[in-house]
């Protein structure tokens, strides 16, 4: 299927002020935005609606189809989670590689200290597929 995006591409998820808000928080940073076109093909939720709990709930957090989403309310905090998993889907996307790709060109990620490192930008590496069970680390490629 031959989608194609530019970087122009206005979505939905950009508009909607809980994603302004989510994507404000600490780490959240090192997300990129999430195409549209990947969050309406309803093939690429596959099961997270039986891996999230109020996962209807969440999506309409996040398209603010209700006003529910009040920072640190369980409807938010549920919301973040079902964001992260639906990122991680789409980053392993050509088109999120690209953007992933671009902000770890830009530093967005940062640089590694380390001595023999000189400064190197490094990329931010999750150890596990449960949302909560890890820290975001940062990997150096040095
Ligand atoms: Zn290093």
């Amino acid at each position: 299927m031959g989608l194609s995006f530019t970087e122009n591409v206005r979505s939905d998820l950009e508009e909607t002020s809980w994603v302004r808000l989510f994507s404000k928080q600490r780490r959240n940073e090192f997300f990129v935005l999430v195409a549209e076109e990947f969050v309406r093909d309803k093939f690429n939720l596959l099961f997270l609606d039986m891996e999230e709990k109020n996962y209807r709930r969440s999506l309409d957090v996040i398209f603010n189809e209700k006003s529910e989403s009040d920072a640190g309310t369980d409807a938010d905090v549920e919301a973040g989670k079902l964001c992260g998993r639906i990122h991680a889907r789409f980053i392993l996307t050509g088109r999120g590689i690209e953007l992933m790709y671009k902000k770890f060109q830009n530093c967005n990620f940062g640089t590694c200290s380390g001595v023999f490192c000189r400064w190197r930008n490094v990329l931010p590496i999750g150890m596990s597929d449960t949302p909560g069970n890890e820290m975001v680390r940062l990997f150096c490629p040095m």
